[in-house]
């Protein structure tokens, strides 16, 4: 018997071909095995064949991500033995280049194998491990069209890439310390680099690093002085920054984090919650309950957590909201003013590509590791390219049930961060030989991307409302055709001009209707209201009736802020549940101004008391006016934070619950920025099910705008 099977997905330049070979020999088949454009093409004849199309997929290598497997019984030839066969030339690529991988265990052996010949060799990688979207300059992926094209492979390197029975058969960045990259310090020093650089961060000095997806900055941990100081250098007030431990019984002393994502091979940042006596100094995470904890993801990575032997700050290499650095040039002089000491290497890298974040197994940013695997869509979309949003930015190529969604890109609104959008979507489009026919945008017209897209030539265009974007992202993801959903983020434009961002949405991919929002008020003063909170308490005690300004703050400002959401002047009105969030905060005098966007939020969160079960008043029809007041009151009362948080939180969860519920659907969708609050999620989350109401929730995708692009994406695929 033979059979003919055709494999797709991200099946080349993951070691699919020798593992093919080594199952079709240990079953005793005939026939062989080559990379086409289809992706890869198996014929196999005799016995087994039946065993061994049950053992194809679920035995592939690491990397590989079998989508589909086409068998059809064809002619036995007689052929034997089984062979690797060379691509016939020419036709499309369609195959997908593999996310960037954390290395391998039996990489790992060898970097600390002093006998080996890549002992402490900070680039040593494999087929099933190591860098591959972010150093990619086109397809086919083959080393010259990689940023490995300068290095030449020795011949002890060549042999592994030639041998089909070696783990480095046609890994495409393979090298060592004779042929390969090198890393160095500047300013210079004597002896190995990272070891220098290692000692230099014990003695309290803040390092620049070369990653794989860019710069970071990396100081001790501990050394309270180095991080107030990275802080100050860095002009970062108050974000938390990320730690880079050993492993997971160094990641345990620091935080309670999910090990299972730690030691994913995409290697995310995962957040936990702190342990009391967690030794890190004040300044990493001020005000928050959580830490951000990593484990190394590449060999060098590993070999400075084992020279310094303590946890280390590993936050992005950039000034305040810059994109991070990824280019030597660049690198050294932006960041010449906050490290002491720049630690590079001689791999370049293409694509800039910041570390994912996770909580649990919930995205909170999908970046390297993940990117550019494709997810499926329902339905079968044309070419098409989706623009996202403007905050959190992503893009997303589409093509038939495929969906390539793009690492996070940030805030357009700077030119470096656009300048990486545009150059993103013309790499991508080139990679997967996709030219859109349709491209896809946010109603915002003031959006970066809206205008990007709307200059697009010769493309038909079309908008998606930004929060039937989050929805619909969360329909395809699970494959569900009609639900509920409750929408809440900070900002999105409505089709009626005002500020959306407290939706109950119901309906499907292609339509949906809104059937419930936040009772609207008025943002004072527009993106000043986002900047201080003060404003929103101050527009929602005005709304309820109330003039007296909150302590703290100037009484002639607060009649100034008053009478502008009364005259509705330069303040548009908003639905949106963040900026209620920043209210409540303002009110409970946790935040009257803030640094980044939904730090009110968080710091409210953090504060609950998660004991409380009672909750202020909120009907189901969310006007919110008799619970501002209600937390007012508390507040003068002298109740502790702590109580009114929570209460506020209970509130808004089941006022949420029955909103849903009203409408009658079985299915329920939970999505947008603010769901990312886990007391909220979690509380609404039970209160629906209680109900056996199906709940969904973004599992592959972050429930902020990052997520944004794929939905729009699914929106016109359903179209
Ligand atoms: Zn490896
Ligand atoms: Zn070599
Ligand atoms: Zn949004």
């Amino acid at each position: 018997m033979r059979v003919r099977a055709r494999v797709e997905g991200t099946v080349q330049g993951v070691g699919f071909r020798p593992y093919v070979h080594g199952l079709a020999r240990e079953l005793g088949l005939a026939g062989f095995v080559l990379n086409d454009a289809h992706g890869v093409l198996v014929e196999v004849e005799g016995e087994a064949v039946g065993r061994f199309l049950e053992r194809l997929p679920a035995e592939a290598p690491p990397l590989a991500q079998v989508e589909r497997v086409r068998a059809e019984a064809i002619a036995a030839t007689g052929e034997p033995g089984f062979a690797i066969r060379e691509s016939p030339a020419g036709g499309r690529p369609a195959t997908a280049i593999a996310p960037d991988t954390a290395t391998c265990d039996d990489c790992l052996r060898e970097l600390f194998d002093p006998a080996d010949r890549r002992f402490r060799y900070p680039f040593v990688n494999c087929t099933n491990c190591g860098p591959r979207f972010t150093i990619v300059r086109g397809i086919p992926y083959d080393r010259p069209l990689t940023t490995m094209a300068a290095f030449t492979m020795c011949a002890a390197c060549r042999a592994e890439y030639d041998d089909p029975s070696d783990r480095r058969f046609h890994a495409q960045p393979n090298a060592c310390p004779q042929c390969g990259p090198h890393a160095r310090l500047v300013p210079d020093a004597p002896g190995d680099p990272i070891a220098a650089a290692a000692r230099a961060l014990a003695g309290g000095a803040i390092v620049a690093v070369k990653g794989i997806g860019g710069f970071h900055l990396a100081c001790r941990a501990a050394d309270e002085r180095a991080v107030a100081t990275l802080r100050a250098r860095k002009h970062r007030e108050d974000r938390p920054f990320a730690l880079l431990v050993r492993d997971a019984a160094a990641a345990r002393e620091l935080a309670d984090v999910d090990e299972r994502a730690l030691l994913a091979r995409e290697r995310p940042i995962v957040l936990g919650r702190r342990r009391p006596d967690a030794p890190v100094a004040e300044a990493v995470a001020p005000r928050s309950r959580d830490l951000g904890v990593m484990a190394p993801y590449s060999p060098l990575h590993h070999l400075l957590a084992a020279d310094t032997g303590f946890p280390l700050v590993l936050t992005s290499g950039n000034v305040s909201d810059e994109p991070i650095a990824y280019r030597d040039d660049d690198a050294l002089a932006r960041l010449a003013g906050i490290a002491d000491l720049c630690l590079l290497h001689d791999r370049a890298i293409h694509t800039r590509m910041d570390d994912s974040v996770v909580r649990g197994r919930r995205l909170i940013r999908r970046s390297r590791g993940y990117v550019p695997a494709a997810l499926r869509l329902p339905g079968s979309a044309p070419p098409l390219l989706a623009c996202g949003a403007e905050l959190k930015s992503t893009f997303a190529l589409a093509r038939g049930d495929r969906a390539w969604v793009s690492h996070h890109i940030g805030d357009l609104a700077n030119y470096e961060t656009l300048r990486s959008f545009t150059e993103g979507i013309a790499h991508l489009e080139r990679l997967l030989e996709l030219e859109p026919e349709l491209v896809v945008h946010d109603l915002h017209p003031e959006y970066l991307s809206t205008k990007y897209a709307l200059e697009r030539d010769g493309v038909e265009t079309r908008g998606v409302q930004h929060h039937h974007a989050h929805f619909a992202a969360v329909l395809a993801e699970h494959r569900v055709e009609r639900a509920v959903g409750a929408i809440y983020d900070g900002t999105g434009y409505g089709p009626d001009g005002t500020v959306w961002g407290g939706e109950i949405l119901r309906g499907g991919l292609p339509e949906c209707e809104r059937i419930g929002h936040l009772r609207p008020v008025r943002m004072p003063g527009g993106e000043a209201a986002i900047r201080e909170p003060w404003r929103m308490a101050c527009a929602w005690l005005a709304e309820a009736g109330v003039s007296a300004p909150l302590p703290g703050v100037d009484a002639a400002r607060w009649a100034d802020v008053a009478a502008l959401a009364r005259s509705g002047l330069a303040s548009p009105l908003t639905t949106s549940a963040g900026r209620l969030c920043d209210a409540i905060a303002a009110l409970c005098g946790l935040r009257h101004s803030v640094t980044y966007e939904g730090q009110a939020a968080i710091e409210l969160e953090a504060a609950a008391d998660p004991r409380e079960t009672r909750a202020y008043p909120l009907d189901a029809e969310l006007d919110a006016r008799e619970l501002v007041l209600a937390v007012a009151a508390d507040v003068a009362r002298g109740v502790p934070v702590a109580t009114v948080s929570a209460r506020f939180h209970n509130a808004l969860a089941d006022a949420t619950a029955r909103a849903l519920l009203a409408a009658g659907e079985r299915v329920a969708v939970l999505s947008g920025g603010v769901f990312q609050n886990e007391l909220l999620l979690t509380r609404t989350t039970a209160a629906l099910e209680a109900a056996r109401v199906r709940v969904l929730t973004p599992r592959a995708l972050p429930a902020n705008d990052g997520g944004i692009s794929f939905g729009q994406a699914a929106v016109a695929a359903a179209r």
